[in-house]
Parts: C-alpha cells; structure tokens; sequence
C-alpha cells in the first residue's frame, strides 16, 4: 500500500471512528464524539522543544513535542488532565501543523514527537507527508499509551520512525480500574509485536541520538510491583527481553488519584530497587531507570 492509499485508509476509519480500539463507531463528521470526546478539527495543546523524554530523543536542543489534546485512556492519575480529559489547547490545520514541524526542525529537534495523536491520526499522518515534502527529515516518533489498535498502526508503516509506547499495566483489573481500558494486555501486546515488526530494536547515530527502533516505558506505581511482573512477563513473551525499557519513577498522586488508596502516594526508594532487580531478574538489560 502507498503513502496515499494509507491516509485513505486512515481517513475511513474516522467516522464513524474505529481508530483506536475502544471502537466507538460515533460519526465525528456529523459532530458526534466517543469516549476520548474528540471533535473533527485537529487540536494541541502545544509544540515545544521539550527535555523530558529518555536521553536519545532529546539531544542538545530537545524533542520537538507535539502534545494533542483530548486522550482515549481516563486514567485518574494523569498529569496532563487539563487537555487529555478536559480538552483544553487550539485548533490546527494540516499545513499550519506542518509549519510548525519544520519550525521546530530548524530550531535543533532531535525529532518529532507526536504526543497521544491516536484519535487525530488521519490528520497527524497527513501532516507529516507535507511536512516530509517541504524539506523536514527528522526521525518521527510516535508516542502512545500502547492502547492502539493494530490494524490502524499497520498504517503507520513507513510514516513513523520511532515508537515511544507505554506497557504500565500488567493486570487488566488495574487497567480498567485506573485508565478504563478493557483488554489492556491483550492489546498493547499484540500493539507491541506490530511496532516491533515495523521498526526493531533502537538504533542511534554517533551522537547518541535515536534514528529508529522501539522503546517501552513502565511507569511505576505505588504497591503496583505486580503490574511490573506481569507487563514484564508479556514484554518478554511478545517481543523478548533485547528491547529498551525505560522504567519511570515520576508517579505523582494528582487528579482523582487521592480517591484511590492503593495509589495515593508516590512510590518510596525501597519499591524502586526492587523494580531495578525484578528487571534485571527477567533478563533486559537494556534501558535507563528513572531514579528518585
Ligand atoms: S479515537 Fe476516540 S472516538 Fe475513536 S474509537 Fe477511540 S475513543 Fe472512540
């Protein structure tokens, strides 16, 4: 299939969307919106060169992120709630979108970031192909929660560079608990084999900065060393243990999470350490530990 008959594709599974896997099938041109509530203009909350991702995808001058607006996962813990759940930024067309890209190019991104694009992908995608045409040739990275439907993410293939996914759940009861996404393990693993299939294992310039490949973050939560296990375990047996993790310890207790027990405190230096161990215990050796 070729670049066009890709964003074709793209575009019919827009409305009625089927473009992540919650499948809502809500008519969005007819100004219907599902559960990441969505409408049809593309819109973010913004471009920034930004130093908060792993060491390879920031470089010198940063990553050129690109935070969407509007999220298909609730989780009661989210930092950026403001615009994931409640939607806030402005509205961008495709060629302004494009602009902004090549801008933040020649401000020395290492890269661009597409940051929860899912339910503006048609557009995102769109984007890149102008953007591509004008002149813009940095690595892109597609950076998601890992909820991602695999049909959809086959028509990625050749547009992305770099996946930069979540895998934070190892149970789906924590999954629907906290972020209301059934299947989770089922999905994100078999998400996870198709981004793997597509761009391998992280590869670097002399510089140390990322050109292509996979990267998987586990954020860590409090009494949450059972969610490691298991999304561990089901990294291991999707796609085996070569691959990067990142393992994050910026938990915050913020948004609705203080309704929640379990999860309302950050995580002590004691569940880190045995975090570090358990993922060595498995075998990766690859990545970086976000200490406290
Ligand atoms: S992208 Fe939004 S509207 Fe489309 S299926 Fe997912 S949650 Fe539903």
């Amino acid at each position: 299939m070729n670049s066009t008959a890709q964003i074709k594709s793209l575009y019919t599974l827009f409305s009625p969307c089927y473009l992540c896997p919650l499948n809502c099938g809500v008519s969005r041109l007819k100004g219907e919106r599902g559960i990441c509530n969505a409408g049809v203009k593309m819109k973010i909350s913004s471009a920034t060169l930004y130093f908060g991702e792993e060491p390879p995808l920031v470089g010198s001058y940063g990553s050129g992120a690109i935070f969407f607006s509007y999220c298909n996962l609730k989780c009661v813990y989210c930092q950026n709630y403001n615009f994931s759940q409640n939607g806030v930024g402005k509205y961008v067309s495709i060629t302004k979108l494009a602009k902004i890209m090549l801008e933040l190019q020649e401000r020395g991104a290492a890269n661009i970031n597409l940051i929860t694009a899912t339910h503006f992908l048609p557009q995102a995608v769109s984007t890149i192909k102008i953007a591509r045409k004008n002149g813009l040739n940095l690595p892109i990275v597609y950076n998601t929660s890992g909820y991602e439907s695999v049909a959809v993410l086959k028509l990625l293939k050749g547009f992305i560079d770099i996946y930069l996914t979540d895998f934070r759940y190892g149970t789906n009861e924590w999954a629907v608990k906290y972020s209301s996404a059934p299947f989770y393990t089922e999905v994100v693993s078999a998400a996870l084999k198709e981004m793997y299939l597509q761009v391998g294992n992280l590869k670097v310039n002399r510089s140390g900065i990322a050109k292509r490949g996979l990267i998987i973050r586990h954020l860590l939560f409090p009494n949450g060393l059972n969610e490691l296990t298991n999304s561990l375990k089901l990294i291991k047996k999707a796609i085996g243990t070569d691959v990067y993790i990142s393992l994050m310890s910026q938990y915050v207790p913020v948004f609705k999470a203080m309704n929640y027990k379990e999860i309302g405190r950050r995580i002590s230096k004691n569940e880190l350490l045995r975090a570090s161990f358990i993922l060595r215990k498995f075998g990766f050796k690859n990545g970086w530990i976000q200490y406290l």
